[in-house]
């Protein structure tokens, strides 16, 4: 790599790389092989996930009681990652997944988090005002529904099985999959077919 390209923090992860390869902690294929599985993380992998809950009650039993359990049954490798748990949303709650320390994520099923839940005013305000902070995504719960903020920590990552949408009757995995963004997974929407 050119001097010109190189910044403060590349040579730090080149320094990094060098030390775990060379003091034995891991081989550059092991490496290589976490940066593949980190990079095929995105939000298609969750949103099959919901997809397969909401046609499947036996695997939505699963993935409620084991998220990994319920990855791992879709090839989503998992291997090395902290446990997932997986929320329901209902007719009575709907949840919001933020962590309010830095930015832990489930990256395998919705892969690297977006800018805006790394950012301080997202961390805060899931806090102190999750109802306006939705609001900004246009999302307003119905009367009565309790919002239930769950903090995403570096031991147990989260993302939220949303309800399935009315109108999506007869709808095959693969349509209903088509549907699901990566907010409706956080909690800062909620799945629609409009
Ligand atoms: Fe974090």
């Amino acid at each position: 790599m050119s001097d010109i390209l190189e910044t403060p923090s590349d040579r730090l992860l080149a320094a990094v790389r060098g030390l775990l390869v060379a003091k034995g902690v891991m081989t550059t294929d092991e490496i290589a092989e976490r940066i593949r599985i980190t990079d095929g993380g995105s939000p298609a992998q969750g949103a099959k996930m919901v997809a397969k809950a909401w046609t499947n009650p036996e695997y939505k039993a699963l993935m409620l009681r084991d998220g990994t359990a319920a990855a791992e049954m879709l090839a989503i490798p998992m291997r090395g990652l902290p446990p997932l748990g997986v929320l329901e949303d209902t007719a009575e709650v709907h949840n919001l997944v933020v962590c309010t320390l830095c930015s832990c994520y489930p990256r395998a099923v919705l892969g690297y988090p977006p800018f805006w839940f790394k950012s301080a005013a997202y961390r805060a305000r899931a806090v102190r005002d999750p109802r306006g902070l939705i609001g900004e995504w246009g999302t307003v719960l119905p009367e009565g529904v309790k919002l239930r903020v769950v903090d995403s920590t570096a031991d147990y990552r989260w993302m939220v099985l949303p309800r399935r949408p009315e109108g999506t009757e007869g709808w095959s995995e693969e349509q209903l999959a088509a549907i699901v963004r990566e907010g409706d997974m956080i909690g800062v929407t909620i799945p629609s077919i409009a």
